[in-house]
């Protein structure tokens, strides 16, 4: 685990994006994010893994 910044980035249509040093916490915002605004998509933990980018 490194300490660099680090982003989840949302569709482009949607617009969200959240950035943290932790990745725990980009996951659980990311998955807030898509409960609330995306029921529709299914979206779990590796999803939102695959999705993190250095920032
Ligand atoms: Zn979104």
């Amino acid at each position: 685990m490194t300490n660099e910044l680090k982003k989840i980035e949302c569709d482009p249509m949607c617009g969200f994006m959240v950035r943290s040093h932790d990745e725990k916490e980009l996951i659980e915002i990311g998955l807030e994010h898509a409960k609330k605004f995306h029921k529709e998509i299914k979206v779990n933990e590796n999803d939102l893994k695959g999705m993190i980018k250095a920032a």
